[in-house]
């Protein structure tokens, strides 16, 4: 039997994120910048009917086009709505595979059945179902394999949000798609394609899987087979959690207080330990960066005596790495911090001297709480002495 797979991709994710949360942000052209290279990483549909381009550096692009808004990006702000997109996904099809933070890949074979839906209603139901929970718009693409689902969301993007490559329309579309169109096509298969004479997708299929397999190896014969709507990588819902995690970012203006520069590490520590808490780990390593204005960088790590996930502690730490890389009369440019070595639930020995009290425990799983009530950074540690 032939699977059916559906890719789900939010329309200009960043930017929608930014108009649920300030709703007089809707219709305008709205554009996110990139914190470290000051880029812009997502327009709405208004930005590029303006012209601004993607990737285009922020002070052309205000000169250019100074009407548009722009919003520096808030990525702990996009992680929670993602986290809630494909929760809401998920509770179509245990089959999910969130490929990346706006995009993920459904299998939703036999629940035509459950739903007593075809698959495009099916997928209609998921559509007005995340908008109505988030707030966001999402395409889906359907058909037989990652690779059609992948061409289909994105003809679903100009034509209603929803589009569907049923195995007897495979043919029609790879003719009227260019085989640079294709997912995993690089320009460098596409240049190999070109010289062949393989212009469009059909052009490659036709080719003979002794020819496809010599010339381009394994994933070149795949992709023929993913192409004709054979399911030959399937939808892998395990997501493995992060075996390190890190949060830096741009110190706007640069600096040399060292009242600032904890200040932001103080974020990225809150940031990372939350981020630890969703995947239930802990760190039993912890670390921190500084870069200076001249592109010098300074980070220093230190093992704990037992893994923590809880930031008052984790803080401790850092910041007296902090001031051991410190100096007066440097001027930092980004900061940065690490947990690293880490461990998750299941696998946690017990320690016979836990420091770490239920009170402690207790206080993590509050402040995780009150976030998710009130939206990120709406609660953080203060400064204490
Ligand atoms: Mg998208």
């Amino acid at each position: 039997m032939k699977r059916v797979i559906a890719l789900v991709d939010c329309d200009s994710f960043f930017v929608t994120c930014e108009q649920v949360v300030e709703p007089t942000l809707k219709g305008k052209p709205v554009c996110v910048i990139s914190n470290n290279e000051g880029c812009v990483i997502a327009r709405s549909k208004e930005a590029k009917q303006l012209g601004v381009r993607m990737g285009q550096p922020y002070f052309m692009a205000k000169k250019e086009f100074p009407n548009a808004i722009y919003i520096k990006a808030e990525h702990e702000r996009y992680d929670w709505f993602s986290k809630r997109v494909m929760d809401c996904l998920k509770t179509f099809s245990p089959d999910v595979e969130v490929y990346s933070i706006d995009e993920a890949f459904i299998d939703l074979t036999g629940t035509r059945k459950l739903y007593g839906k075809n698959y495009t209603e099916i997928c209609k139901m998921i559509k007005s179902e995340i908008k109505t929970k988030t707030d966001i718009d999402v395409s889906i693409g359907i058909s037989h394999s990652k690779t059609l689902a992948k061409l289909a969301s994105d003809k679903a993007k100009t034509r209603g949000g929803i589009y569907s490559i049923g195995a007897f329309r495979i043919k029609e579309e790879l003719r009227r798609t260019e085989i640079s169109e294709v997912w995993g096509v690089g320009r460098k298969i596409n240049i190999f394609c070109q010289k062949w004479g393989i212009l469009s997708a059909l052009d490659y299929i036709k080719r003979s899987d002794d020819w496809l397999k010599k010339e381009l190896g394994k994933n070149g014969l795949e992709l023929k087979h993913e192409l004709l709507g054979e399911c030959i990588s399937s939808v892998e819902s395990k997501t493995e959690p992060p075996k390190s995690i890190q949060k830096t970012s741009a110190i706007m203006g640069f600096t040399s207080d060292i009242n600032v520069i904890k200040s932001e590490i103080s974020k990225h520590i809150h940031r990372a330990c939350s981020k630890l808490r969703r995947w239930n780990g802990k760190c039993s390593k912890v670390g921190v960066m500084l870069r200076t204005k001249d592109f010098y960088v300074y980070s220093r790590y230190k093992d704990l005596l037992q893994p923590t996930n809880f930031e008052l502690t984790v803080r401790k730490e850092i910041e007296e790495l902090l001031m051991s890389i410190y100096s007066p009369d440097k001027i930092y440019r980004s900061s940065g911090v690490m947990l690293e070595t880490l461990s998750y639930n299941d696998s946690e020995q017990l320690y016979i001297f836990d420091s770490t009290s239920e009170k402690d425990e207790k206080l993590a799983k509050c402040i995780d709480r009150i976030e998710e009530k009130f939206g990120k950074n709406s609660i953080k540690a203060g400064y204490y002495k």
